[in-house]
């Protein structure tokens, strides 16, 4: 069930977002860069975040919560610390 679930969000998801103007954040597992959940991809190293997407709202969809949903855009990646550099 859980997992249909998540399939139905991926999928609103992938149809251009949640709800218009509102962005669900998801976080690079990678570099760490906080980008738009929409992207099937990091914007920053490539990374695919199909796992992260579907990890986050599967927590979301167990806890019976909704995706925190943010009227604005993640900052940019320049302004974002890259956990790859050392
Ligand atoms: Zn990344």
């Amino acid at each position: 069930m859980v997992t249909a679930v998540v399939e139905a969000v991926l999928g609103e998801l992938a149809k251009g977002g949640i709800e218009p103007g509102k962005y669900a954040y998801v976080k690079c597992p990678e570099c760490g860069l906080i980008q738009d959940a929409a992207n099937a991809h990091c914007a920053r190293c490539g990374h695919d975040l199909t796992e992260a997407r579907r990890g986050m709202f599967a927590t979301y969809e167990k806890q019976g919560v909704k995706p925190t949903l943010h009227s604005t855009p993640p900052p940019p990646a320049s302004k974002q610390p890259d956990l790859r550099e050392k």
